[in-house]
């Protein structure tokens, strides 16, 4: 972190981090925001700073949107509900005479079109926002490196958290019980209020409106699976964002500290693709519940998700380059895991299997079904499917892998961060600490069905998903209401 002349005053140097060796802004005809994970434009720290130095620059301020024509695994699902959150950031600009300007790229590409689009509108200062992952700390060195050569500086934004990921903790974070009182002690003093973005004075040229479906239909069909489903469970953009917030508050806050983990109860926020995309900034909902004056307990819940565990997962890919894989675990973990690869398993299935929900388990069947239809699957079955995922494949790599690519091909909220860290605790003990040894998990800790019913109704859960029962029978498992007519039979008879 340094600060650097080009922010005004009143800019907290601690939210960015300068990435070149130039650090003035240079006369130039704009300032460049290139947006990446920050999709919107209200309470967008990096917005704000763009709009801010090319105020002190005295030149209009620009937006270009790399738009990657893949990305991991996600596929047409999530794509889609990018570029349509992506629309109504163009309009948002656009309002306020701020060209956007949307560059179809490889992911190859994506470190040169920023660069090219800084040296073609001749930017004094490029500012990005920051996305822990591996492919975006790429690009911005990439960018970086470039725009070292003719001194330009460029600034990164951390805009997604409350507290800027660098400065809540210097290390990686043993869990959140380590970086919740860092946060703690900081929260307040970065829980401010937004300022509105100031629209540019300048005569712009705001050129066309983008083609959407022309971008749509640039990905890379040999890396994007176009025939994934889009289901309208979520309303892609910042407008829809807000409404499903609003009726969050209104009818599921007050239950949410002690019902969010029942399948059946639908509490919780359902914000993560929102927040995914960046369409929403958590430190948005957090305003706004605080402001409501009401179910403390529901609130001090949510904001231990949105802001402990969510800034957690960044923390952990921050500090972690090796967050997708069996070396980022903590060393008890790999060695447990390493020692229980070769124990026997009772079931194992292909990735095939596990895709179309074809396991002798009724439930994890419907929380699969769940996923694939709705696009999106309950927080606390998110843990057994993944779970299970270990304990059903032929090792823990091809779990952690399988998990990661089924998370992020149907979920609209993965390919990120809280997805690594969530496929990491339950396959590699991330955060976790080790438990009682057992097979296959070795110290990893375990979840089993019956742990499920002792929280919920899985009966009524899995009868919502029509097939999940029939495939369980199909593989030779037993489903829920055997199981509970068996139950009630052993009752009757120790009676
Ligand atoms: C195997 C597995 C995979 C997961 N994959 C993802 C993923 O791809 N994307 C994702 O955002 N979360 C993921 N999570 C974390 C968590 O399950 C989801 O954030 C949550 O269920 C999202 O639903 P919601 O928005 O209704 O959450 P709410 O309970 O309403 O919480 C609000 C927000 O807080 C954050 N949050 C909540 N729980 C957690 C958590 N445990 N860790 C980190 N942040 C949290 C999210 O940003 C979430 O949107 C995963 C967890 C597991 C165990």
């Amino acid at each position: 972190m340094s600060s650097s002349k080009a922010f005004s005053a009143d800019f907290d140097s601690t939210r960015y981090r300068l990435l070149t060796e130039a650090s003035e802004a240079k006369d130039g005809d704009c300032v460049l925001y290139w947006m990446g994970r920050d999709q919107r434009v209200e309470d967008n720290y990096a917005m704000l700073a763009a709009r801010g130095i090319a105020k002190e620059q005295n030149v209009p301020l620009k937006v270009v949107f790399p738009f990657y024509t893949s990305f991991n695994d996600m596929s047409v699902r999530q794509f889609t509900f990018m570029s349509k959150g992506l629309e109504e950031v163009e309009r948002d600009c656009r309002a306020l005479n701020i060209p956007f300007m949307v560059k179809v790229s490889s992911p190859d590409q994506v470190a040169e079109t920023v660069s090219e689009a800084a040296k073609e509108h001749k930017a004094g200062a490029v500012v990005s926002d920051h996305m822990p992952l591996k492919i975006f700390k790429e690009w911005n060195a990439a960018v970086a490196a470039d725009l070292d050569k003719s001194d330009v500086p460029l600034f990164q934004v951390d805009a997604a958290n409350v507290v800027p990921v660098w400065v809540a903790s210097d290390k990686q974070e043993v869990g959140a019980r380590t970086l919740r009182p860092k946060i703690n002690k900081l929260y307040s003093r970065y829980l401010k209020e937004f300022d509105k973005v100031e629209a540019n004075t300048e005569k712009c040229d705001l050129g066309p409106l983008t083609n959407w479906k022309e971008v749509l239909g640039s990905l890379d069909a040999k890396k994007v699976d176009l025939s994934v489903s889009v289901p309208s469970t979520f309303v892609p953009g910042r407008t829809a964002a807000m409404a499903a917030f609003q009726d969050f508050c209104d009818n599921k806050l007050k239950k949410y500290a002690d019902n969010r983990n029942d399948p059946n109860l639908d509490v919780q926020s359902g914000m993560g693709p929102w927040i995914r995309f960046g369409q929403v900034g958590f430190q948005r909902l957090a305003l706004n519940v605080k402001k409501l004056g009401k179910y403390s307990d529901g609130v001090a819940a949510f904001i231990e998700e949105g802001v402990v565990r969510r800034e957690l997962s960044d923390n952990f890919c921050f500090y972690n380059s090796n967050y997708d894989t069996l070396t980022g675990a903590a060393g008890w973990a790999r060695e447990s895991l390493q020692l229980h690869s070769t124990d026997a398993r009772e079931y194992t299935y292909t990735k095939e299997e596990f895709e179309k929900a074809l396991t002798h388990d009724d439930l994890w069947n419907a929380a699969q079904i769940q996923l694939v239809n709705e696009g999106k699957m309950h927080g606390f079955l998110r843990m057994y499917w993944a779970k299970k995922i270990l304990e059903w494949t032929t090792s823990p790599a091809q779990a952690l892998e399988w998990g990661v690519y089924l998370n992020d091909k149907f979920s609209f909220d993965g390919s990120c961060p809280n997805g690594y860290v969530g496929v990491g605790w339950s396959v590699m003990g991330v955060h976790d600490m080790g438990w009682k040894e057992r097979d296959v998990f070795g110290k990893i800790r375990f979840m089993n069905y019956n742990g499920c019913k002792r929280k919920f109704d899985i009966f009524n859960f899995v009868s919502k998903y029509e097939p999940a029962a029939g495939n369980a029978l199909a593989a030779g498992g037993e489903i829920a209401v055997e199981k509970k007519a068996k139950k009630s039979a052993k009752k009757q008879k120790t009676k």
